[in-house]
């Protein structure tokens, strides 16, 4: 079972439902996690329990950093707006930060959701085991 999260900027919670909605059999076995409003919206269409932190101009994303810098997180969908400035744009890039820090797969755009999506169908997660080999400080 894998920890994933979910989280999409206003112009992008259709785009994310409509995703999730479309893979909800894949993402039923697993354990979901998202922003404040991002997790509403999907739950209000699937059967989805998700675990919803803050919205994130109110630190959601920050929420969701901290369970990847304690390695409680294995991927996440991440669908900004790069078309709108937000107000918590710092927030954003710290999360991506220690995404990249702890080598979490995180898809910031629909076609990269797809080919993730599709490798948690295969049950393809074998790099998990490599990240926790290589994380800073294990080796260093
Ligand atoms: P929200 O937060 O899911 O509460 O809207 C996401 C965001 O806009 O960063």
């Amino acid at each position: 079972m894998l920890k994933i999260a979910f989280i999409a900027h206003d112009r992008k919670k259709d785009e994310m439902v409509n995703f999730v909605t479309a893979y909800e059999h894949v993402f039923v076995g697993h354990s979901l996690y998202s922003t404040g409003t991002t997790g509403q919206r999907i739950m209000e269409v699937t059967k989805l329990d998700i675990h919803r932190y803050m919205s994130g101009p109110l630190g959601g994303d920050q929420q969701i950093g901290s369970m990847v810098a304690q390695d409680e997180l294995d991927l996440i969908i991440f669908l900004r707006d790069p078309l709108m400035a937000q107000p918590h744009e710092p927030d954003i890039t710290a999360l991506l930060r220690l995404c990249d820090v702890y080598g979490i797969p995180v898809a910031t755009n629909i076609a990269t959701a797809e080919i993730l999506v599709k490798a948690i169908d295969r049950g393809d997660f074998a790099w998990r085991e490599l990240v926790h080999k290589y994380k800073p400080g294990v080796d260093e």
